[in-house]
């Protein structure tokens, strides 16, 4: 059986994204079937692997409300064994549609709870925020990856995160777990990296990943190519992290 994975943090720009879109196609190139999940209003990951969210028919919004069907959405093949659900700019008016709606926590969980039979994982990209759409990758997944950013304030908000993640365990999903800490955007040449590494490993202990992001503008030039970073620059630091990242998740089962 598949796991469903939700890469969560509530802070914007700290590398969910990067690390959903690299870590789903470094995943599919290591030979898993992987389906990558856009819940982002924004849509950064669709077309950060080259998906044009504009000229969707549907997307994963039609999807949660029941307009549409998931093989009408799901874009396949985006690279061999890599799937993508969409996102488009209409979920942003998604959550308030949502609350009208019976077990509206549940409308991803009761979609992929489906599609996993299919897949070695399946990875969502969250929102930067804790609202219904978080809620419901929370509910959805059987684990999180947090995304945190070598900078000051890294482990600022974070209760706030682990408050909502408590919540849903005690509620909703008993089973959900922390499946591991990313630390992104590393820079060694200067002290507070450094010392947010020292701080952020003192908190999360053995669940942060040995393999540690570093700040890399091959990274940050590859979506404007619409290519996850191997694609782009297979031989960039950006890309060998995160095939290290990826080989940390799967032999972490
Ligand atoms: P989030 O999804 O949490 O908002 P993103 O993944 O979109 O964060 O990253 C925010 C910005 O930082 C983007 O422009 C992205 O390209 C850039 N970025 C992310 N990770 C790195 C990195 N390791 N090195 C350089 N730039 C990065
Ligand atoms: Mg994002």
């Amino acid at each position: 059986m598949g796991q469903i994975i939700a890469i969560t943090n509530q802070k914007g720009g700290v590398g969910k994204t990067t690390t959903a879109v690299n870590l789903s196609a470094w995943l599919s190139i290591l030979g898993c079937k992987v389906m990558l999940v856009d819940i982002d209003p924004q849509g950064n990951a669709t077309s950060g692997i080259g998906v044009d969210k504009d000229s969707l028919k549907y997307s994963i919004y039609d999807l949660l409300l029941g307009n549409a069907e998931i093989e009408d959405i799901k874009k396949k093949n985006i690279l061999e064994r890599l799937d993508l659900i969409p996102s488009s700019i209409e979920l942003a008016g998604a959550e308030i549609e949502m609350v009208g709606i019976k077990d509206r926590e549940f409308l991803l969980k009761n979609i992929l709870d489906i599609e996993i039979s299919k897949y070695d994982y399946i990875i969502i990209d969250c929102p930067p925020s804790l609202g219904l759409l978080t809620i419901n990758a929370l509910v959805a997944a059987n684990s999180i990856i947090v995304p945190l950013q070598c900078e000051y304030y890294a482990l600022e908000g974070l209760g706030q995160l682990m408050n909502t993640i408590k919540l849903v365990q005690q509620s909703i999903n008993r089973n959900l777990i922390i499946k591991g800490v990313v630390l992104t955007m590393f820079d060694g040449r200067t002290n507070l990296s450094i010392q947010v590494v020292d701080e952020v490993k003192k908190f999360f202990k053995d669940k942060v990943y040995r393999s540690i992001i570093p700040r890399n503008v091959r990274l940050s030039e590859a979506p404007s190519h619409g290519k996850p970073v191997m694609l782009y620059d297979k031989r960039s630091k950006g890309s060998e992290l995160y095939r290290e990242l990826a080989c940390e998740v799967m032999g972490g089962e």
